[in-house]
């Protein structure tokens, strides 16, 4: 079967209980693929009541799931990830027809998915509480970790699978069952992706499909415990609410504005290459794409006109032909990119290369990266998130000038430096604001380490220790084994030689 008649056959489809089915959903969604404008097929908006029943099968699939042993459980996940890895070519394919992304690009995404998972495997049974030194002589003292029950993982676009893997790895190998509302755009390749989870008990891992009002409906349901989020801020901001108004955990992963900062005794080079990508890679649409760009006055010039070359170089179209650069995922994020980009060039900044549409496509939503210079703090730009193909250039005088701006943001996703100057990298780590920070290797992920934003890029950390912890009750337990002793210290009947002495 291609991949063509696969996503045809999943028209109207939503899992639950472990089974693929149509959703009785009135209300449907267009699918476009946005290298040709061709629609791919429609996608439910899931009813509540199917809704309530995903959410009734995953507390019963959950049960099932903390009864294994926390070996079983991770031998299960490590199926999961094996099975993944067999779906490579299926699952790039269909996430680049969805949402546009160069093959390589999407493949890449299906091997991370994979380590993620086994990561969380492992972690999910390594610890599952702490000893403490006891309070009162021969008791004993300890924390349970357990799960909270039915995770509910709402989804963008950018890397459906990749944020997916490592939010339902995490609750999984917690314990939890997971219900996943995948982005509108990228809907049929996460239910071809949920194939893989076919090992675990029926209805642990369930789809539910649809736009804001599926996703706000999961959220609200009473029976829901913990909603893990990655999108935008207002929706995060709205989901945040709710969350804190029933006391359901909530992890939120938001926008980013990265700065990138260039210091002169960085490798030009290098530096460029790394620059381009750094903005470029998945046309811009990355929460940890550097967006604001700082560079030393002694190299500015160069600096430009090598990147400059590199960005020339790219290669556009459709994400199955070889090339480096596909379109924006959709038409809608096209034109509000492009307005971006318009406010910049209004507010002062130059066009160095870019700036448009790429003359050769007369459909697709593609656009050129673009690099401007003469670019300033006080920009919109440096101010919001582009999630566009720009490197806006500002040029700065001194590391501490770069630190000073590149901290002058609501946003504190990741944040970048090159440098080969000791002090500076060190002093970089130290200083900027941010959840992560890139010294010569911009936006790495290693699945032992946390990712996650401070300030308005969100609360909570997905993978490493932290990713498994964000899923998990901490129930204190205290034990008097002997329950013989009487516990004179407080216990009625106060003594009077305690009491109030007047
Ligand atoms: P979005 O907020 O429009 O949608 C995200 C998801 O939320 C979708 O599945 C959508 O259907 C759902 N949704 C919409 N309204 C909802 C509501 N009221 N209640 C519950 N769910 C609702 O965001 P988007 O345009 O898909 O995503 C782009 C954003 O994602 C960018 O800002 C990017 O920076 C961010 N992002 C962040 C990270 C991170 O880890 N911090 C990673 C990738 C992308």
């Amino acid at each position: 079967m291609t991949i063509l008649e696969e996503i045809n056959r999943l028209d109207s489809n939503i899992l639950l209980g472990g089974q693929a089915r149509k959703s009785k959903a009135t209300e449907v969604l267009d699918v476009i693929d946005p290298a040709t404008e061709q629609k791919l097929g429609e996608i439910a908006e899931t009813t509540t009541d199917e809704i309530d029943e995903a959410v009734e099968i995953a507390h019963a699939a959950q049960k099932k799931w903390w009864a294994l042993s926390g070996l079983e459980r991770s031998e299960i996940m490590h199926d999961v990830a094996n099975r993944i890895h067999a779906m490579r070519p299926r699952l790039a394919e269909a996430m680049t027809r969805e949402m546009g992304k160069p093959y390589k690009e999407a493949a890449d995404e299906v091997d991370w998915c994979v380590s993620s998972i086994r990561y969380s495997a492992e972690v999910g049974r390594s610890d599952t509480g702490r000893v403490m030194g006891n309070a009162i002589e021969g008791h004993l003292n300890y924390t349970l970790k357990e799960p909270l029950g039915v995770v509910v993982s709402i989804q963008t676009f950018n890397y459906p699978l990749t944020l997916l893997s490592w939010q339902s790895g995490g609750a999984l190998a917690a314990g939890n069952a997971v219900i996943a509302k995948p982005s509108e755009h990228t809907t049929f390749t996460t239910l071809i992706f949920a194939e893989a989870f076919e090992p675990l008990p029926a209805g642990l891992f369930q789809v539910i499909s649809g736009a804001g009002p599926a996703g706000k409906y999961l959220v609200e349901h009473p029976d829901t415990n913990a909603i893990a989020f990655t999108g935008s801020v207002p929706t995060g901001q709205a989901i945040g609410a709710t969350c804190g108004h029933m006391m359901k955990r909530a992890l939120i992963e938001v926008s980013g504005n990265d700065p990138f900062i260039i210091m002169p005794s960085a490798d030009l080079d290098i530096t460029a290459r790394a620059a381009t990508f750094a903005a470029f890679m998945n046309c811009g649409q990355i929460c940890v794409s550097a967006e604001r760009f700082y560079v030393h006055e002694d190299i500015h010039d160069e600096f430009i006109a090598k990147m400059t070359e590199n960005a020339k170089a790219i290669r556009i179209g459709n994400g199955l032909e070889k090339v480096d650069m596909g379109p924006m995922v959709s038409q809608k994020e096209r034109t509000r990119y492009e307005g971006v980009l318009e406010n910049a060039l209004k507010q002062g900044a130059n066009v160095v290369t870019g700036g448009g549409r790429p003359a050769e496509f007369n459909q697709g939503w593609f656009v050129e990266p673009t690099i401007l210079s003469e670019c300033n703090q006080s920009m919109d730009m440096f101010n919001n998130e582009s999630f566009g193909p720009v490197a806006p250039i500002c040029r700065i005088s001194s590391f501490e000038e770069g630190i000073e701006l590149a901290n002058d943001s609501k946003y504190g996703l990741g944040a970048n430096i090159y440098t080969r100057d000791l002090k500076e990298a060190v002093r970089a780590t130290e200083q900027l604001q941010a959840g992560m920070v890139w010294v010569n290797a911009p936006l790495l992920d290693n699945d032992a380490g946390p990712f996650g934003g401070s300030k308005m890029s969100g609360s909570g950390r997905q993978l490493g220790p932290e990713g498994v912890e964000a899923f998990q009750e901490t129930k204190f337990v205290m034990i008097d084994p002997d329950c013989t002793d009487t516990q004179d210290f407080w216990w009625f009947p106060y003594k009077d030689d305690e009491s109030f002495k007047g």
